[in-house]
């Protein structure tokens, strides 16, 4: 069958890609086939459920010098080669295994590539000739990590071998094509000068995502893609687990309730939250603690080996398999309630001096009546942890399950418990479940009482839960605001990554709701002493071998304490960009760019921010990332309006960026409102002329939500989205915009006056 297709720059079926070689435009075709663009291509069934083999030749030009380097890659290893009749060279591939359409890739570049051979299966990692070198970590800790998982699934990954390719333009952040995937560069290369923390770590996390989908998503796929959660959620699950195989000085197991389940948490708490069945969501993070022992999954991939699979077949499968090890219970029956409804439980923990009594609600905010209704009542079956200040176990915690037809429950607890001695009982053990607790206030004044006198006999994660549950259940009304903010009286004790992290994350919404408030100043006072003890003590410069959640704490607490106007770090952050903006050799150490950068142009004028602009296109793809939002950073008024109108200049910052400009100007108090009137000025322009993606649109819109407090502010929202068509797909857009300022005004409405009795008490 003939088929032909104009190639073009779409990122979908196989499309081109450029970059610049010393001011040479070079191409590369690659392709981008899931979910459904592998047609695009080749004439196919392309569904999940129809699995082939593939025989796959491309034929690539040869007859002049500019091609000369260009190779082609796939799924499979080269076979051999010939030359075909029009003179191109054809590349003849192995036969694949039986695999799905969307799994196929191929690529035509002319990249480099470095190599590992192990003996099974060979790795390479290619990048164009002046960034392959970049690839050697995410090669490293490919082969770790590959390895890592052929031991702990007990199942050999089935190709002989496995390549990794950095793609200048690229939808996704990566895409796990069976022997063959491809990466957004930013998302693969590591050079020690200039990577921040962060992205170092992304690094090894989406390369072990990546890896885990080999098993999970390749070997055995979902039959249809209303199940595509089950790749997504165990390919989530295992990135932790792939990269400790590599980086186990890392403990990035900590960070899993923070960076996985707390942004779950916050789409998943209004009542038109979309259940994680037939949605394109992450599975619930807290079916890790369904499998006691891996040995379920490894049981079902060798006997699904190949094969598809629906969430009900898992469910029965993992139900027989704790049968065998005589555990009863129903894995459907406790799923279904995670999966098939929306929201999640708080978990309401009483106690007296033997036994722990549990009672579950649903966590919901706003109006219940714009939400669909559930079969479970919105009630869920719970796995149940506990310690005490009595034996403060962390580790391997019994399991109590709470089943959705029970509304309360009892358990036995062995310790005697006694309030007067400032005892506590902590619930949901290092976070492990998807659920949010609450206590009867003696406890919580016990567990604080315990953070501010050593906080070290608490979990690092439970710390952070403390904070994040007692600021969540502020928001429903269920605990008062001043005891909230009491959990964050130890913090200018605090040391640690993971509770800095959560406890910056809730500030930060504070900080929103306050940016504009003539009480401001005394909450930039309560956070300065808050930080400046650990500011002091991390600095900007870290030791050559510092451990990476201290790199990671790093990033935050400068970005914090150059936010508030420590004046240490404002002095510091103008003295490494200046000296950068002289010579670009001075380079600033990549965890604190980004403060650095921002800082340095909030404390300079117009000339600076022209000198910066001018740079950015010399940048590497990450830093124009940052310079882009240190752009939005400047005080001056028309400089912040110019930029707005660069943001839809195409001659002056690039389609794919505007957003972030907008955003930058967004999140500057002074230029959320310079924001807001270009935004509602220049509508018609901005959607129709210029065309921004809906999706764009959308993360503005939130991004502006964020930060608007006023009822004035939420009319004039509300009277932009009233001129549009009823039909605009912008509506729903607006209407969840509308639903988060709505919340903002009734946050503070109830709350100012508290937040001012507190800044009041504690400056
Ligand atoms: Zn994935």
């Amino acid at each position: 069958m003939n088929f032909t297709a104009e190639l073009v720059d779409d990122l979908a079926g196989l499309y081109y890609s450029t970059f610049d070689r010393n001011g040479t435009t070079m191409y590369l075709a690659v392709t981008q086939f899931q979910a459904t663009d592998a047609r695009k291509s080749f004439p196919c069934f392309d569904e999940p459920a129809f699995k082939a083999k593939f025989n796959i030749t491309l034929e690539r030009r040869n007859n002049t010098p500019d091609f000369e380097d260009y190779i082609t890659l796939s799924n499979m290893p080269l076979d051999h080669s010939y030359i075909a009749e029009d003179g191109f060279i054809a590349d003849v591939f192995q036969e694949t295994v039986v695999m799905p359409t969307y799994l196929l890739a191929f690529a035509v570049c002319d990249f480099k590539y470095l190599s590992s051979v192990t003996q099974n299966w060979t790795m390479n990692t290619y990048a164009s000739k002046e960034e392959y070198n970049k690839t050697a970590f995410a090669l490293e800790v490919g082969v770790d990590i590959l390895r890592g998982f052929e031991n702990y699934f007990e199942i050999p990954f089935v190709l002989p071998k496995l390549d990794q390719i950095a793609i200048p333009d690229f939808g996704a952040g990566a895409m796990e094509n069976w022997g063959l995937i491809t990466y957004r560069t930013q998302y693969m290369l590591y050079d020690p000068n200039v990577t921040t923390a962060g992205t170092h770590r992304f690094v090894a996390v989406i390369v072990a995502h990546e890896l885990a989908h080999m098993w999970f998503g390749n070997l055995i796929s979902p039959q249809w893609w209303d199940d595509l959660w089950l790749n997504e959620g165990f390919a989530s699950f295992f990135e932790y687990i792939g990269v400790d195989f590599t980086r186990p000085e890392w403990n990035i197991h900590d960070a899993f309730a923070i960076e996985n389940m707390h942004p779950a948490f916050g789409v998943d708490s209004y009542p038109t939250s979309r259940p994680i069945f037939a949605t394109n969501v992450n599975s619930p993070n807290d079916i890790d603690r369904l499998f006691d022992t891996i040995t379920y999954q490894k049981k079902y991939i060798k006997r699904k080996e190949y094969g598809n699979v629906r969430h009900q077949e898992l469910w029965a499968a993992l139900s027989e398999q704790a049968k065998e090890e005589g555990k009863h219970i129903n894995v459907q029956e406790i799923m279904d309630t995670w999966i098939l409804q929306q929201n999640y439980p708080v978990v309401m923990v009483t106690f007296d001096s033997t036994h722990i009594r549990t009672m579950q609600t649903r966590y919901v905010l706003g109006n219940t009546s714009e939400g669909t209704d559930s079969e479970f009542v919105f009630k869920w079956s719970i796995p149940l942890t506990f310690t005490s200040s009595q034996n403060r176990t962390y580790e391997n915690n019994d399991i109590h399950w709470m089943y959705r037809n029970q509304t309360e429950a009892t358990f036995e607890w062995p310790n005697t418990i006694n309030n007067a001695n400032d005892d506590w009982v902590l619930a949901n053990v290092q976070q492990f479940g998807y659920y949010r607790v609450n206590y009867e206030e003696s406890n919580w004044k016990a567990l604080i009482k315990q953070l501010t006198t050593n906080y070290t006999l608490i979990h690092p994660s439970n710390r952070a839960q403390i904070i994040t549950d007692l600021m969540a259940l502020v928001s429903l009304d269920s605990v008062n605001i001043s005891l909230a903010l009491t959990s964050l009286d130890y913090l200018n004790q605090e040391t640690e990554f993971v509770p800095w992290y959560a406890a910056l994350n809730e500030i930060g919404y504070i900080r929103n709701m306050l940016l504009t408030k003539a009480i401001f100043g005394k909450f930039e006072t309560y956070m300065q002493s808050k930080l400046e003890i650990i500011y002091g003590k991390i600095g900007f410069y870290g030791a050559q071998d510092e451990s990476m959640n201290n790199r990671l704490l790093r990033s935050y607490i400068v970005g914090g304490a150059c936010y508030y106007h420590i004046k240490n770090c404002t002095d510091q952050a103008v003295l490494l960009f200046d000296r950068w903006m002289e010579n670009e050799t001075n380079l600033i150490p990549p965890d604190v760019k980004s403060r650095v950068m921002c800082t340095g142009i909030r404390e300079s004028r117009s000339d600076t921010w022209d000198k910066l602009f001018n740079r950015m296109a010399s940048q590497t793809p990450s830093d124009q990332t940052i310079i882009l939002s240190a752009l939005g950073c400047s005080r001056e008024h028309w400089v912040l309006e110019r930029y707005m109108t660069y943001a839809f200049d195409d001659t002056k910052i690039r389609r794919q960026d505007a957003r972030s400009a907008i955003l930058a100007v967004v999140y500057n108090p002074l230029g959320r409102d310079i924001a807001w009137n270009y935004l509602q000025r220049n509508w018609n322009h901005i959607t129709t002329v210029y065309g921004m993606s809906a999706g764009n649109i959308n993360r503005i819109l939130r991004g502006l939500a964020s930060r608007l407090t006023t009822q004035f502010q939420r009319d004039e929202l509300a009277r932009l989205r009233d001129t549009l068509g009823s039909d605009s797909d912008y509506i729903p857009f607006f209407d969840n915009a509308l639903q988060d300022v709505d919340l903002n005004v009734a946050y503070v409405t109830k709350h100012y006056t508290e937040l001012e009795t507190w800044l009041g008490a504690s400056s």
